[in-house]
């Protein structure tokens, strides 16, 4: 049998003033599974997770915990009682307390049963011998720990989390987010993670629910969004892109690489064909020539460099192709500066192109 939801949001609508900043959101999150919920910067996510959070109040939609309804129009459970873990970026620890009772506070039991809970727990991110330290001993990646711990403390059946780790710099936030996720596994918690950032959601979530404007528009898991796009958009928030304009003619398109086959439009219709810099391969000895490589690859096409950059573990070669005057971008591995001016021939990925219909931005 399918395990029911742990958190289940059901079409939440928010306006400020007259902008509808929350537009028909539904979401279902399992027992221990981590949704991130991601996008650009002002496309609702923190407005969704402060409804869930009950702090903020939607204009209509449903919040349900474990099947009962812990929010609506009429009926609303207060914050506190909704027994949901917050974890924010700007996490503020008392600073008069020890880090005990940082964590112990407002935790429920008898004196021995929390002193293990919260043993426990700062054991498990590896700071159990800062029991009795005060927050301003510790660093900043130690107190997002600290933090963490205390959000987890009370055994909270769901996590928010608001860029929880956008404070902390990269090689730090690489192995804090790796713990935390460690962490939350072991607790069964279910999260809701909110975050701008591509590489963290897919470094983080079971499942991505990617939002714009409102709306999420699509959702599963970070493999699917990457590999099956649903519109250009979805392609170019994880990447930078290229394409290729075309019309449909006979379930195909021609282009500079050659004919796509792109089945389900309309003959006539104008297409857009995107695919990431990595799928660009530059064909030294014009390879597409050879058994089966057409289908992997096209048709190659002449192209002429017109600037290479080392971007540290692969370098990013721009270039113009002839027949097309088309500008296309290709991230080679190691080192690979070619000259202004260089012709080269170029091949594309094709189970790496996507084909869309045209639409006005
Ligand atoms: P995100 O978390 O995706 O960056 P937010 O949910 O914080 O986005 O904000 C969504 C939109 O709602 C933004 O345009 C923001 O300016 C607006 N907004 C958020 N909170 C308020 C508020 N209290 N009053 C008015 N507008 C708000």
């Amino acid at each position: 049998m399918p395990q029911s939801p742990r958190l289940e949001v059901r079409n939440l609508v928010k306006h400020y003033g007259a902008t509808r900043v929350v537009d028909d959101v539904s979401l279902s999150i399992a027992p221990g599974q981590v949704t991130c919920l991601l996008g650009p910067s002002g496309c609702g996510k923190s407005t969704t997770l402060r409804m869930i959070a009950g702090v903020d109040m939607q204009d209509s939609g449903s919040i349900h915990v474990d099947g009962d309804l812990v929010c609506d129009t009429v009926f609303r459970i207060p914050p506190e009682r909704r027994k949901i873990g917050l974890m924010f970026q700007d996490f503020a620890l008392f600073p008069h307390l020890s880090v005990r009772d940082n964590v112990g506070f407002g935790l429920s039991g008898s004196s021995k049963e929390k002193l293990h809970r919260i043993s426990t727990l700062l054991e498990r991110v590896g700071l159990g011998h800062y029991l009795d330290a005060f927050p301003h001993e510790l660093s900043g990646g130690e107190q997002q720990r600290v933090a963490l711990v205390r959000a987890l403390a009370p055994k909270p059946r769901i996590m928010l989390m608001d860029e929880p780790f956008s404070g902390l710099d990269n090689r730090l936030r690489d192995e804090i987010r790796d713990d935390t996720l460690s962490v939350l596994k072991e607790e069964n918690a279910s999260v809701l993670l909110v975050t701008h950032e591509p590489e963290e959601a897919m470094r983080m979530a079971d499942e991505i629910a990617l939002m714009r404007e409102g709306r999420v528009v699509q959702s599963g898991a970070p493999y699917n969004i990457y590999n099956a796009p649903v519109d250009r958009k979805v392609v170019s928030f994880f990447s930078d892109i290229n394409m290729l304009s075309g019309v449909i003619d006979g379930a195909s398109v021609d282009t500079a690489f050659g004919q796509f086959f792109a089945p389900g439009f309309e003959n006539g219709t104008k297409v857009e064909i995107v695919f990431r810099p990595q799928h660009v391969n530059i064909d030294f000895d014009r390879a597409g020539q050879g058994p089966n490589s057409t289908e992997i690859a096209g048709t190659p096409a002449r192209a002429v460099v017109e600037r290479a950059r080392l971007l540290g573990s692969e370098s990013l070669v721009e270039f113009m192709l002839c027949d097309a005057g088309t500008k296309i971008k290709a991230k080679v591995p190691n080192v690979f500066l070619p000259k202004p001016g260089t012709v080269l021939w170029l091949t594309v990925r094709r189970k790496r192109c996507f084909v869309f219909a045209q639409k006005a931005d």
